[in-house]
């Protein structure tokens, strides 16, 4: 279980997605919750991390 660092709430690992927030040129990487993806798809500072080794 993890918590969204964006509405706080506790989901199973598998539904966060890690996502990249970008703040004045800094990069925090993020678990998002599906509901809170919803939101932050639209918003421009953050990004999908892919991790290529997978
Ligand atoms: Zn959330």
């Amino acid at each position: 279980m993890g918590k969204c660092n964006s509405c706080s709430k506790v989901y199973p690992d598998a539904a966060l997605k890690k996502m990249i927030h970008i703040v004045e040129r800094k990069a925090y990487l993020n678990y998002i919750c599906p509901s809170c993806q919803a939101i932050v798809h639209n918003n421009p500072n953050y990004y999908y991390l892919v991790e290529s080794n997978k």
